[in-house]
């Protein structure tokens, strides 16, 4: 690259998934790999690299076993061959005893060596021109990854870091959920990425650790350079590569409105989220640790709707303990009582994936094994969950829901295992809150659907539209090609959602939001005028939300909510909604 061109400015435009305005120079990260330890040993120790090197292989040929043996019963042996050329790679004499010399050799960590010696094979047979040979090289890649996986215990990149002593916009192809949750706001400016979508668990966490975030770029990460100078607008969605003096100029006067309004919002605090004409919403927040409990105050909540308990269990090496969980569920309702806590039953799946529970890999992970699906089959995993839950309920006003409802039955069979727990624990004599309400997450649109049976079930619902749009519309919420179809004012979505309010109200239970919808102050009179109880946002967007329903009236809302359900398309049904939010908070929007 030219120095002229190093230095020109150039523009990128992707989606703005967290608020905020960041600059500093560029810490990129080209690819998704992980990033593989390199280390010296003494001889002493070579025996012993061997011998994990063994384990490793032999844990990842029974990972393929299990895999085979379950893609075989779900969609016959068939299909389940193709895993039978990934064992051949973990029995490749050729390519282990060449990891074996260069370990003895180099005396060098064996994740280290196995990648080397692998990578070579895969160039080699991915540049022959045989598609059986270049098929060979994807296998070869898979299992690899594999057994490099299995050598480092899971551990992901490393980006605690913060790519140094500076502190550093990241720029990369892509984050997990647990990549983004490893970020330190300290040294990680804001992040902008190649791929990724608003409602992602990526870009949620990214707005809860408060970290300006921009995606869907396409191919920022081959477009930037490290160190080069970044402008990154959170709020818009820009990238600005090199910015000029005018444009950092622009963006400091920017900077100072978007302050002042934050500042206006931050008086809020105290007063009662209540629209003009007198109704109470009630406004929580949403959080994913229980370090986020300090903002979840500042930003004057009414308690927490949703706690993500997934982040527990992401980046770790093992499942938290009930103990460990107990006192990570008593900090949060003790330290907010006597407003309410939501605690949500682990959904675990989608793209959030624990890397040391070896799950199997799915096809289509946000339709497969998770949340509620994979705790009723792993009720050791669920119970401890439950247990954690119920005695931190002695602590506070401690609520629970379970997450990917889609009827009834599961319900019914979450409850009883519920039952199990309370039963322990009375035996053991463990204090907890025989009255704790239990929830439904309403997220499938066979729960909408069937949204009346579930409520006499539950105690509450709480509509989470980010999985609602995506299960409806057919529409992966991660997939930045199809994210214009991604319409939370699809007049089907409105549909689902009155009819949950009233299957709530009409069996006497209470019916919030937590989806990002709910921060959405363009979209909050369509949902108070749709009769939501309560609206669960992340704790950043809860001073708006507050002012947005302040200059609210219930009659007017009502009346959008009627006017939009004769609209036949998202866009007209938007438009309405804006019309009323201009009228009323321009500045909010
Ligand atoms: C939702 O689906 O709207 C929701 C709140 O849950 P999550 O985003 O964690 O899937
Ligand atoms: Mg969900």
């Amino acid at each position: 690259m030219s120095k002229s061109k190093m230095r020109a400015e150039r523009r990128f435009q992707g989606v703005a998934v967290s608020p905020g305005i960041a600059r500093g120079k560029a810490w990129v990260h080209r690819t998704d790999e992980e990033v593989v330890p390199r280390y010296e040993l003494k001889s002493e120790q070579i025996a012993a690299e061997l011998g994990r090197l063994e384990a490793a292989l032999t844990r990842t040929r029974g990972q393929i076993q299990e895999l085979q043996q379950r893609i075989s019963l779900s969609v016959g042996d068939e299909n389940a061959s193709i895993f039978d050329a990934h064992l051949l790679v973990v029995d490749d004499r050729s390519l282990i005893d060449e990891v074996v010399r260069t370990i003895k050799k180099e005396n060098l960590n064996a994740e280290s060596v196995f990648t080397n010696v692998s990578g070579r094979y895969i160039k080699t047979l991915s540049e022959i021109d045989d598609p059986y040979l270049r098929e060979r090289a994807v296998d070869i890649h898979d299992v690899c990854r594999r057994v490099v996986r299995n050598l480092t215990g899971g551990a992901s990149r490393d980006l605690t870091s913060g790519g140094g002593e500076e502190r550093r916009i990241l720029i990369s192809h892509n984050l997990t959920p647990s990549d983004t949750a490893q970020l330190n706001p300290a040294t990680v400016l804001g992040f902008a990425t190649d791929v990724g979508s608003k409602t992602s668990h990526t870009a949620i966490m990214a707005r809860s650790l408060n970290i300006p975030a921009v995606v869907a770029l396409h191919d920022i990460s081959q477009q930037v350079e490290m160190d080069e100078s970044l402008l990154l607008d959170g709020y818009t969605g820009l990238i600005v590569v090199n910015p000029s003096a005018a444009t950092l100029e622009a963006y400091a006067e920017i900077e100072r409105q978007k302050g002042m309004v934050e500042r206006e919002l931050g008086s809020l605090r105290e007063t009662e989220c209540k629209t003009m004409d007198g109704k109470h919403l009630v406004l929580s927040a949403n959080i994913e640790m229980p370090r986020d409990v300090a903002v979840v105050k500042q930003s004057g909540a009414e308690g927490v709707g949703l706690f993500r308990t997934e982040f527990l269990y992401l980046n770790s090496d093992q499942l938290p303990s009930e103990e460990t969980q107990y006192e990570a569920y008593k900090s949060v309702v003790s330290q907010l009582a006597p407003d309410p806590v939501i605690i949500r039953t682990l959904d675990l799946g989608g793209d959030k994936i624990m890397t040391s529970l070896n799950l199997p890999e799915e096809m289509n992970p946000f339709l497969g094994w998770r949340a509620i699906r994979f705790c009723l089959e792993r009720p050791d995993v669920f119970k401890t969950q439950i247990r954690a839950i119920l005695r931190a309920s002695a602590h506070g006003n401690l609520r629970m829901m379970y997450p990917m409802i889609s009827g009834v039955e599961e319900v019914r069979k979450a409850n009883v295992i519920l039952e199990e727990c309370r039963n322990e624990l009375r035996e053991e004599g463990v204090a907890y809150d025989e009255r704790m309400q239990i929830g439904a997450m309403i997220e499938i649109p066979s729960a909408a659907v069937s949204a009346d049976l579930i409520a006499q079930e539950v105690d509450f619902f709480s509509i989470g539209t980010n999985d609602l749009v995506q299960y409806t519309i057919a529409v992966d919420r991660l997939n930045e090609r199809i994210a214009h179809l991604y319409e939370p004012t699809h007049p089907a979505i409105l549909r689902l959602i009155r009819m949950v309010v009233s299957a709530a109200h009409d069996h006497g239970i209470w019916v919030g939001v937590c989806g990002e919808m709910a921060g959405e102050v363009t979209l909050t009179p369509l949902l108070l005028g749709l009769g939501v109880d309560e609206l669960s946002t992340g704790a950043a967007l809860v001073p708006r939300v507050k002012a947005a329903v302040q200059q609210l009236s219930m009659e007017e809302c009502v009346r959008l909510a009627e006017a939009a359900a004769a609209l036949d398309s998202a866009a007209a049904i938007y438009a309405a909604c804006d019309a009323v939010a201009r009228a009323h908070y321009p500045e909010l929007l």
